[in-house]
Formats: structure tokens, C-alpha cells, sequence
């Protein structure tokens, strides 16, 4: 058996890691580049994926740079979003999973490419809010990776070195680079898709795989 990692807190992605939400994302996400942009589905699809895990108006503005419907479409989905992300289940092992860690005295963090006032209401519906020490959503100039992490740190002493970051896309691997160790989630992604990027730690099928795998510090 191999040794345990020792961490003392664990970051978790919301979007496809917690939140079985990707279908939903990836669904309005296609639709509205497809109305907006001159791609059909194969294209729009392929567009949406390369960028996933970035917040939509980077999505957009990576794939359209400068286009004059780019406002319009991040308003769109926006709107389309907020509908229904509410309804987006989390996957069945996440509450048993966060009071585990919760036990363990892991704390335990959300870093988001959603807007902080959704993923927070999100929670709090379904009284999770007390698993986290915090949920960091995004804001402009305010994004999952650098800013969030770093803000972990300053905010809660965190040490950066002793803490996992548990997400499901590769820009989430590309974000944990030189900040913490990483934990990739399949679902978008296969263990050979993070592979390919160069991550050589653990890849996980469902977050409770996780409490095989750690040891508090
Ligand atoms: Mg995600």
C-alpha cells in the first residue's frame, strides 16, 4: 500500500467535483455558443471543453476574442444558469465525505469559477454551509487558482504546502501548479487526459476515494 498524503486542509472545486452540474453547464454552455457564434455542435462543444473550468466570460473571451456578441452570450448563460444550478445535485458521496473530513479536523474550502453568492445560497439550501471553513467563489479579478489560494493562505494560515486541491478539469490541474498538490476527479476528464498534462499524483472516480487516501497532519 502506498503511504498516505498528510494534508491539513483540502480544497474542492464546486462544478463537476462537488456538484454534478457539468451536464448542465456543458449543455447551456454549447447552446449559447452556438447561438451566438458561427460554430455548429462538434465545434462549439470541443470550444467548451478546452476552456472548462474557467469562468464562462473567459471561456467566451478565449474562444471569440473581441467579438462584438460577447457580452450578450455571458448574459445569456448567466441567466440560464442561475435557473437552474440550484436544482444540480450534489454527487451522492459528497455530505458523507465533508463530515469525514470535517472529523478528521481537515478543514476543508470551496475555490469556484461560480459566481460566491450562488455557491454559497447553494450550501446554505441544503445547510452545508457549517462543512467549510470557506467558500470562495469567483468575482472579477478574483479567480479559482492564484487568488483564491492565496487568499486561503493569508485569510486562515493555511499552508499552502500541506493542502490538496480536488478538482475535475485540467485548467484546475494547470491552476494547482506551484501552489498545492493536486487530486484530479474524472468525469470531462480521464486519468489519461490529466496524465497527458503531466499530473502524476493521485486520480480519483468519486470524492469519498479521497479518505483512502489522506491522513490528517
Ligand atoms: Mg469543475
Amino acid at each position: 500500500m502506498t503511504k498516505k498524503i498528510q494534508c491539513s486542509a483540502i480544497i474542492f472545486d464546486f462544478d463537476g467535483t462537488l456538484a454534478d452540474s457539468m451536464p448542465f453547464l456543458a449543455t447551456i454552455g454549447i447552446q449559447t455558443m452556438m447561438k451566438y457564434y458561427d460554430v455548429d455542435y462538434e465545434e462549439a462543444a470541443e470550444r467548451y471543453k478546452s476552456t472548462t473550468g474557467l469562468p464562462y466570460e473567459h471561456q467566451v473571451n478565449l474562444n471569440f476574442p473581441g467579438h462584438e456578441q460577447n457580452e450578450r452570450a455571458i448574459e445569456e448563460f448567466e441567466k440560464l444558469k442561475i435557473d437552474r444550478i440550484f436544482e444540480q445535485r450534489l454527487f451522492p458521496d459528497v455530505v458523507e465525505t465533508l463530515t469525514k473530513l470535517n472529523d478528521m479536523r481537515i478543514s476543508v474550502f470551496v475555490s469556484s469559477s461560480t459566481y460566491q453568492p450562488i455557491i454559497a445560497e447553494y450550501f446554505a439550501k441544503r445547510e452545508l454551509s457549517t462543512c467549510f471553513t470557506e467558500i470562495v467563489g469567483y468575482r472579477p479579478g478574483f479567480e479559482k487558482g492564484k487568488h483564491h489560494f492565496e487568499h486561503i493562505k493569508a485569510e486562515h494560515g493555511i499552508r499552502l504546502d500541506d493542502t490538496l486541491f480536488v478538482g475535475d478539469s485540467l485548467k484546475d490541474y494547470e491552476r494547482s501548479k506551484g501552489y498545492c498538490r493536486f487530486v484530479g476527479i474524472e468525469g470531462m476528464f480521464k486519468e489519461e487526459n490529466f496524465r497527458r498534462e503531466g499530473h502524476e499524483g493521485p486520480v480519483i472516480q468519486q470524492v469519498s476515494e479521497l479518505l483512502a487516501i489522506i491522513e490528517p497532519l
